[in-house]
């Protein structure tokens, strides 16, 4: 059976200043203070797993077991269509020290000359309890790769992506580099999927 959460604190197992400050957003109507695992010093635990859900399982047990209270973990990432969906489960890691000109000049060399440029942010949702139980939820937003690089907001291979519609069109000409943060929500991922969750759990 579903399990829904109690509580006015959670903690949000990421030590990704970005996803934190998206997720603090989204969660900040529900009158849920978000506490980051990296602020209370949690270890990040190595994400050994091949899917995203797995890994959002992995990082958000560990964070609800260290600290005795429900933990939220977001596992994302990039699927080019013609990469066969990579950097997929890698997109942090294809980022030197978290250098992402250079994981996006990486996709933008492997891409080369393909004609199909389409391309998705995944996210999974893991809300874990202290004694293991877990909830999951995921979703997607889909758009295209596009080069240069535009626009210095939100992180990660935002200035690359292109978001498209609701329906499928590309009315979309900004990159979620070129959004605002609330822009972004319209179309992303994560949105998507903390929405969700939201329906689910909360
Ligand atoms: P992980 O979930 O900690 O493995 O890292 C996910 C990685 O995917 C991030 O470090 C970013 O590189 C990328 N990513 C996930 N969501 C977004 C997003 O909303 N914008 C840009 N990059 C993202």
């Amino acid at each position: 059976m579903t399990r829904k959460f109690s509580g006015s604190k959670l903690i949000m197992a990421t030590h990704n200043a970005g996803k934190l400050a998206e997720i603090a957003e989204l969660m900040a109507p529900k009158g849920i203070a978000v506490i980051s695992a990296g602020s209370l010093g949690l270890p990040s635990p190595e994400e050994t797993g091949t899917t995203f859900e797995a890994n959002a399982i992995l990082k958000a047990v560990a964070a609800a077991q260290h600290s005795g209270t429900i933990a939220l973990a977001d596992d994302s990432g990039l699927a080019v269509t013609a990469l066969n969906g990579a950097p997929g489960v890698y997109s942090a890691r294809w980022a030197p020290a978290g250098d992402f000109q250079t994981a996006m000049a990486l996709v933008q060399e492997k891409l080369g000359a393909a004609i199909d440029r389409s391309a998705a942010f995944i996210c999974t949702l893991a809300l874990a309890w202290p004694d293991g139980h877990v909830e999951t939820v995921a979703a997607h937003c889909t758009g295209e790769i596009v080069w240069p690089p535009r626009g210095s907001g939100g992180f990660g291979y935002d200035p690359v992506f292109q978001a498209r519609g609701e329906s499928g069109e590309s009315g979309e000409t900004r990159t979620f580099g070129e959004m605002t943060s609330a822009e972004k929500r319209h179309y992303s991922h994560r949105a998507k999927a903390f929405a969700l969750m939201m329906d689910k759990c909360f």
